[in-house]
């Protein structure tokens, strides 16, 4: 692990994983290769520029001429697949995308770590490497959702249930296939809801403080009585980091934080935590298709040696107080205002 390739590394959770990376690993080089799609925000890395074990290519994944040049530019010898398109209710909408990025995106990337080549500090001599290391950052969403007890377990089938979850499904069975057929050393791991610093504002826990902190109304879908199984952003960064270290190859591994909770009471506790009224609760049409419940097994990854840090109340306290202490970052997404913050700056690899 010399040469991180960190795809989608300026979104929510990739943001939070880079800059983990970064400082915990001086010994490695961290490329983020992000299309800086509108969930794509180099506002949330701007203390990292000056790192010197920091790089950003802005880049599609979907682009394998790019993507090969960056392998060999800089000797990939990691790979941790972030880039997707991530919202439900964008899904439902304007499918199409999600099949491009999140289904041939990761075809293209896994095509390229299969015939990596490892290149020597003077660049004439090559030593072949059979692929890079390869981990897929899958989401619970791909098994579909539970009745009002058990939880997923890796062997759980999969059975997504909208067009996101059947595309990052679809990525999925390809990265295994990879294993498979090229034996390229991969895993996937499958975490559940997260929450933390840098979320964009479309996802619950953002857009519920910002329209709280704002005074509008809080839409809740349906009887808000969908559960999520939480965990804090940093709790999935440390989680990724030992299944680096120390995960066994081919293998899928569940991340949760055992922490089951009801839409309607998080929403509830944002507005108590800040003082609102419970009268900024408008209940709206369900989401098409929208799973009840979901709930993370994740004791084959505890096996390794990880566990969250962060209970529920502390990431939450922690989250609440970031985003108060971070308004204008907010107000720039809100604006369209960030969109302009790099441009210009950055040109196309
Ligand atoms: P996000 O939407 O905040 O960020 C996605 C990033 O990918 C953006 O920076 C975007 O610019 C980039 N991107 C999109 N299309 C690209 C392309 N074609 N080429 C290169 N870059 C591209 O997403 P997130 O919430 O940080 O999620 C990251 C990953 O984790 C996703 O794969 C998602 O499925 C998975 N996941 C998310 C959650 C969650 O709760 N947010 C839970 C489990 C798994």
């Amino acid at each position: 692990m010399e040469n991180i390739l960190v795809t989608g590394g300026a979104g929510f959770i990739g943001s939070n994983f880079v800059r983990h990376m970064v400082k915990s690993h001086p010994e490695c080089r961290v490329i983020n290769y992000d299309a800086l799609t509108y969930a794509g925000n180099l506002e949330n890395l701007k203390d990292m520029f000056e790192m010197e074990n920091y790089i950003f290519l802005k880049g599609d994944i979907r682009d394998r001429e790019s993507l090969e040049k960056v392998f060999e530019e800089y000797g990939i010898d990691t790979v941790v697949n972030f880039a997707a398109e991530t919202h439900v209710d964008r899904s439902i909408d304007e499918p199409e995308v999600f099949l491009t990025t999140n289904i041939i995106g990761t075809q293209i990337l896994l095509d390229i770590a299969k015939k990596s080549w490892k290149v020597d500090a003077d660049k004439y001599s090559r030593e072949y490497r059979p692929g890079c290391r390869y981990i897929q950052i899958s989401t619970d969403e791909v098994y579909g959702a539970l009745g009002s007890d058990g939880c997923f377990t890796e062997e759980t089938p999969l059975a997504p249930n909208s067009p996101y979850s059947a595309s990052k499904a679809s990525a999925d069975m390809m990265v295994r296939a990879y294993h498979k057929t090229y034996g390229l050393p991969v895993n996937i791991t499958r975490c559940s809801n997260n929450y933390g610093p840098y979320q964009f504002p479309e996802k619950l826990i953002p857009l519920m403080i910002n329209n709280a902190l704002e005074g509008k109304e809080l839409p809740v879908y349906g009887d808000g009585k969908q559960v999520r199984d939480w965990l804090y952003v940093e709790d999935h960064c440390t989680a990724i980091e030992q299944v680096l270290v120390a995960g066994e190859i081919g293998e899928v591994y569940n991340i949760g934080g055992n922490s089951e909770k009801e839409n309607i009471e998080i929403v509830r506790k944002i507005l108590l935590a800040l003082n609102k009224s419970e009268e900024l609760i408008k209940h709206v049409k369900d989401r098409p298709g929208h799973d009840r419940r979901y709930a993370i097994n994740s004791t084959k990854l505890r096996k390794l040696g990880w566990k969250p840090s962060y209970s529920f109340e502390e990431g939450m306290e922690a989250t609440i107080s970031w985003y108060l202490e971070n308004r204008d970052w907010m107000k720039r997404i809100v604006d369209g205002d960030y969109m302009n913050y790099y441009s210009g700056l950055y040109g196309k690899i």
